[in-house]
């Protein structure tokens, strides 16, 4: 399993009150698969892909990625893990605005331990000819494939999705859900996503539906259809 999340709790106290977000999540996904997770707003989904991926931790229970148990990680490990092995995607592309296409890619390939070359992802989200454009010269389903070209630049080793399509028109979210597929087929990359719409589904190899911090549902997709043959 290249993620394996057992019995994972969370909960935020705020003076008396205890809210329980995350209540004995478990979530297992191979290498190379996509996995989505659904469920309504507030139900959990973001902090779970947060303690995912090293921005915030569980209470208790395991987070196991790639052999690693993210428990055992004190804050500088966990550092190192979230920037060598983890891409994220949001669903405000949070570019650096005073920075070029290319530096904005840049600047994480110049961290990056063996980072691909940014001239080749820029390619492969179809954007080349905008290396030297700035963010605000670009709508936002340029900004978001610039925004998963920066995540890809260092290859990581699982790509983090939160609500990627939430601020695109359908067209627009159509093709940036064909670019993460593609980006899965060429460089293997895993990816777990957050979303809202359910069509997308049909697209991973695993589905998780959360609600009130529990995961009420899980299917496997024994056949996925490819991101540009789904319609909703
Ligand atoms: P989702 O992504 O499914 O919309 P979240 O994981 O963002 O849900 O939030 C789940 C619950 O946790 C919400 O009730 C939210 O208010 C609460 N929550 C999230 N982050 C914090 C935080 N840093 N402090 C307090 N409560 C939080
Ligand atoms: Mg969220």
């Amino acid at each position: 399993m290249f993620i394996d999340v057992s019995n994972l709790k969370k909960s935020y106290t705020s003076g008396e009150i205890r809210n329980e977000v995350l209540k004995g999540i478990g979530l297992k996904l191979n290498k190379r698969e996509i996995g989505v997770i659904l469920g309504p707003s507030g139900s959990g989904k973001s902090t779970l892909m947060n303690i995912i991926g090293g921005i915030d931790r569980g209470d208790s229970g395991k987070v196991i990625v790639d052999g690693v148990e993210l428990n055992n990680l004190n804050d500088d490990g966990l550092t190192e893990y979230r920037r060598g092995d983890i891409g994220f995607v949001f669903q405000f592309y949070n570019l650096v605005p005073n920075l070029t296409v290319g530096e904005n890619i840049e600047v994480v390939a110049n961290i990056s331990k063996l980072p691909l070359n940014t001239d080749e992802v820029l390619a492969a989200v179809e954007m080349q000819d905008k290396k030297n454009r700035f963010p605000r010269e670009l709508s936002g389903g340029e900004q978001q494939r610039v925004s998963i070209a920066r995540a890809i630049v260092k290859n990581p080793k699982l790509l983090l999705c939160d609500e990627p399509t939430g601020a695109l028109d359908y067209q627009t979210s159509r093709s940036i859900l064909k670019l993460l597929h593609k980006v899965n087929q060429k460089y293997g990359t895993t990816i777990l996503m957050i979303t809202h719409n359910a069509a997308i589904a049909a697209m991973a190899n695993r589905v998780f539906r959360m609600r009130s911090g529990e995961i009420v549902e899980e299917v496997v997709n024994h056949t996925t259809v490819p991101a540009e043959r789904i319609e909703w």
